[in-house]
């Protein structure tokens, strides 16, 4: 079997303005990137499993619109939605509107792995947490809500009759910091994954780009992986991931595949957002068409990188 250069990229979303500490977002994709890497690095450490752990780190992290410090429906509760996916054989695992996880990624994993499904949603994916099979914990609905996010729901609905979509008209809403991860490992598999709150007052029961394949994620060994975040509605009308990983099939570098992949999403949908992708060659790309982005990757040859500007050059 040819042996891979191992990578990981973390996102930990796409913003226009961003509403708290730069350096406390930047830290949470470092954190990611190193548990995605620590992964990796490891003999048999498969792309699967450090997409996992670096999603599972920012989930965690209440700085992130992940797990805890999800931000808000209209109604003031959680709604959270994750995907992820196996580039070896596009195996693919999601949830939509659960409040009963801290880490909805794995629970998206289990959907993959211990059922017939892609897609578990609302009461019936809670119940699935609560299942023995998972041996998940389930957490109470308050735990995953910060007063952080109750303030921007707040704001929100001060502001409610300018907001179409943050990314559109660039107001100071927060509640955009999604995160995701894209992995290669050193067998040559990719993976990828994200995990969200969604966006700040959305309506009860909306569900994003996250758990649809090909928006929120998308990966196929024999071409590379990407993770999205930004406007979901603009992202799900264009197939985002899918559409950057189109670009890299047809032999645009990752940084370009993912700039004109969002161009294309802006000119024809008035959406902005952000994507991060590996080639299957093991090239890292990424780009974003909002302010900012956190990201953050690793590999042996340059070892930790990170930013918050996704338009300066690597
Ligand atoms: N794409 C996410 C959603 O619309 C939001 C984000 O990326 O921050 O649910």
């Amino acid at each position: 079997m040819s042996r891979s250069q191992p990578a990981i990229i973390v996102h930990g979303g796409a913003v226009s303005r961003h509403s708290y500490s730069l350096s406390a977002w930047r830290a949470s994709v470092e954190d990611a990137a190193r548990a995605g890497w620590a992964v990796l690095e490891k003999s048999g450490g498969t792309a699967l499993d450090a997409v996992e752990a670096a999603i599972r780190s920012m989930e965690s992290n209440p700085v992130c619109n992940a797990g805890i410090g999800s931000c808000l429906t209209s109604d003031g509760r959680v709604e959270m939605d994750a995907i992820i996916m196996n580039g070896s054989n596009l195996d693919v695992g999601a949830v939509a509107c659960v409040n009963s996880v801290e880490n909805p990624v794995t629970l998206a994993r289990k959907v993959m792995e211990k059922t017939d499904h892609v897609l578990l949603v609302g009461e019936g994916a809670n119940q699935f947490a609560a299942a023995e099979q998972t041996g998940i914990p389930t957490v109470s609905k308050e735990t995953l809500i910060t007063e952080q996010r109750k303030s921007e729901l707040e704001k929100f609905r001060q502001f409610r009759k300018a907001v179409k979509a943050d990314f559109n008209v660039q107001i100071d809403g927060g509640g955009h910091d999604t995160v995701g991860a894209v992995a290669l490992d050193s067998s040559g598999n990719l993976a990828a994954g994200t995990s969200t709150g969604g966006i700040t007052g959305k309506l009860p029961g909306r569900v994003g780009d996250v758990p649809i394949v090909g928006c929120g994620v998308y990966a196929d060994n024999s071409i590379g992986a990407a993770s999205t975040t930004g406007h979901g509605e603009s992202i799900a009308k264009v197939t985002l991931a899918r559409q950057a990983l189109w670009f890299v099939e047809a032999g645009r570098s990752p940084d370009e595949a993912a700039k004109d992949a969002l161009d294309g999403m802006l000119s024809r949908v008035r959406g902005r957002g952000g994507i991060i992708i590996i080639s299957k060659d093991a090239r890292i790309g990424f780009n974003c068409s909002t302010d900012d982005m956190a990201w953050a990757y690793c590999n042996a040859r340059e070892g930790l990188k990170s930013g918050t500007n996704c338009h300066s050059s690597k």
